[in-house]
C-alpha cells in the first residue's frame, strides 16, 4: 500500500506502485496482455455489474495504465483519470462525454489546431456545436450559455500567443450557471493545477511534456470530482439518465459507493468502451518513464527557456518576443496567478525580415528540430506562416497570433550555452 504522498517530485515516482507483488519489479511492469482470467462465475459478474472494481479488458484497463492514472490523479489533486490513444482522443471524450446531438459547448477561439478542428467541424457533423468565444473576456462564456450548453472548454497556455487563459474567472461563471470548465493544460503540467483554480477536469496530451521525450502519442482525462452534476439534473442527461447500454445504470447513483468519479467511470466504461481509443501498455510505460521526471524537467525548461528570452530581448533582428514574462497588464496577472514557478517553455518571436527570414532562421538550425512539436525535452522550433498556419488566410493567421516572422520555440532541457548558439547563428544567418 503506497502512502499518500502530496509533493509532485515523490508522486511521479510512487504513488500506486511499490514493486510488483509477484516479481518485486521496482519499476512499473508493462502487463502487455489483452485480457485477465476471472476468478470464478460470480467474480466475472461482479466485475461486469461494476460491483467489484477491476481488470476485465485492455480496451477498457491495464494495470500499467491504471499506474499513470493514479500518478497524474495524484499530481493534480483529481479523484480519477483515463489514460487515452492521444490528446484527441482525450478531448473528444472529455467533451462528449457530457454532449448528445443538439447540444452546444463554449469554447476559447484560442486553441491548438487539431482541437479546433475537431470541435468546429468533427463534433458538428455529430450534431454538436461548439460555440467560440473570446477568452480574455469571460462574460463571453456567460452570454454564449443556453440551457443545451454542456460545458466550457479551453487551454491554459495556447500557442501561438501564450496568453494563460482566466481559469478561475470562467470556472465561477460556468458554477453559477452549472457549467463545468474543462482544461487543456498540456503545456503547463506541474505549473499549473486547474483544479485548484475551479476547473471540473483536466486533458493532457501526454505526447508532449509528460511524456517528454518524443517517444509515444497519449492523452489523459482527469476528474476533479468537485462538480455536482447530480444538482445540475436534465442538464446532464449522460450522467443522470438511466443509461441503455448499461442496464440503465445512472451513472451518478451507480458511482456513490465509489466517490465522486461519475464523470470519468462513464468515459471508461462508455466511450472507451464503446469508441475504443485505448493506450497501449507500452505507451502508458513510456508515459510513466516521462512523468518520474516531471517537476525536475518542468524546471529546467522553464530557466531555459527565460534565458533564452533576455537573450532575444537584446536582439536588434526581432521586433517583439512572446512569451508569458514579458507580458504586462491583465495578462501578466494571470499568468502570475495561474503558473507557478515558471512561465512555461514555449517562446515566440517576430523577425523584422518577415517570411523569408522566418524560413531562412528555421533553415539554419543545427540542433533545434524543425518539427511541429512541442514539449521534446530536445528544443524545437517552427515558422507557422509556411507550415502549421499556411492553409488560413493572412486575416485568420492574423488573428490566430500569427504573424509571416512569426517563430515558435519550445525550449527543451539541453545546456543553455547550445541552445542559445543555435538560436544565435540562425538569426545570424536571415
Ligand atoms: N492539446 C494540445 C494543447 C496540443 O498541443 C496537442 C497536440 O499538439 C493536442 C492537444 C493533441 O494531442 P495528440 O497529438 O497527443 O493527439
Amino acid at each position: 500500500m503506497c502512502a499518500d504522498y502530496t509533493n509532485p517530485e515523490t508522486i511521479v515516482l510512487h504513488t500506486g506502485h511499490h514493486g510488483d507483488a509477484t516479481t518485486g519489479a521496482v519499476a512499473v511492469p508493462i502487463y502487455q496482455t489483452t485480457s485477465y482470467q476471472f476468478n470464478n462465475t460470480e467474480h466475472a459478474e461482479n466485475l461486469f455489474a461494476l460491483k467489484e472494481l477491476g481488470n476485465i479488458y485492455t480496451r477498457i484497463m491495464n494495470p500499467t495504465q491504471d499506474i499513470l492514472e493514479q500518478r497524474v490523479t495524484a499530481m493534480d489533486g483529481g479523484v480519477a483519470s483515463l489514460a487515452v490513444a492521444s490528446g484527441q482522443a482525450a478531448s473528444m471524450y472529455s467533451v462528449m462525454n457530457l454532449c448528445r446531438a443538439g447540444d452546444n459547448f463554449v469554447s476559447s477561439t484560442d486553441l491548438y489546431g487539431g482541437t479546433w478542428n475537431l470541435f468546429a467541424n468533427t463534433l458538428k457533423d455529430f450534431g454538436v456545436e461548439c460555440r467560440f468565444v473570446d477568452p480574455s473576456d469571460p462574460e463571453a462564456f456567460a452570454k454564449a450559455t443556453d440551457d443545451k450548453t454542456r460545458c466550457y472548454y479551453a487551454e491554459t497556455l495556447p500557442n501561438p500567443k501564450l496568453h494563460v487563459f482566466p481559469i478561475q474567472e470562467v470556472a465561477d461563471v460556468g458554477r453559477k450557471l452549472g457549467v463545468p470548465l474543462i482544461m487543456d493544460n498540456t503545456a503547463t503540467p506541474i505549473l499549473c493545477r486547474p483544479f485548484d483554480h475551479g476547473a471540473a477536469a483536466i486533458v493532457y496530451s501526454t505526447t508532449k511534456y509528460i511524456g517528454g521525450h518524443g517517444t509515444s502519442i497519449g492523452g489523459i482525462l482527469v476528474d476533479g470530482g468537485n462538480f455536482d452534476w447530480e444538482a445540475g439534473g436534465d442538464k446532464f442527461p449522460t450522467l443522470n439518465e438511466p443509461d441503455p447500454s448499461y442496464h440503465g445504470a445512472v451513472w451518478t447513483e451507480a458511482v456513490k459507493p465509489l466517490g465522486p468519479i461519475a464523470y470519468i467511470l462513464r468515459a471508461r466504461v462508455i466511450l472507451l468502451r464503446d469508441v475504443g481509443a485505448a493506450t497501449t501498455p507500452s505507451n502508458a510505460f513510456n508515459a510513466i518513464q516521462g512523468l518520474e521526471t516531471l517537476p525536475l524537467r518542468m524546471r529546467e525548461h522553464c530557466a531555459n527557456t527565460q534565458k533564452v528570452v533576455e537573450y532575444l530581448q537584446g536582439h536588434d533582428k526581432i521586433t517583439n518576443i512572446i512569451h508569458p514574462s514579458v507580458q504586462d497588464g491583465e495578462t501578466r496577472r494571470r499568468a502570475d496567478a495561474y503558473l507557478n514557478g515558471g512561465y512555461g517553455a514555449l517562446v515566440g518571436f517576430e523577425l523584422k525580415g518577415g517570411k523569408d527570414a522566418g524560413r531562412k532562421f528555421i533553415d539554419s538550425l543545427e540542433m533545434l528540430f524543425h518539427v511541429a512539436n512541442i514539449g521534446d525535452a530536445r528544443s524545437l522550433a517552427i515558422h507557422p506562416a509556411s507550415t502549421t498556419h499556411s492553409q488560413l488566410s493572412q486575416e485568420e493567421q492574423a488573428q490566430t497570433g500569427v504573424t509571416d516572422g512569426y517563430i515558435r520555440l519550445s525550449i527543451g532541457i539541453e545546456h543553455i550555452d547550445d541552445i542559445i548558439a543555435d538560436i544565435d547563428q540562425a538569426l545570424a544567418a536571415t
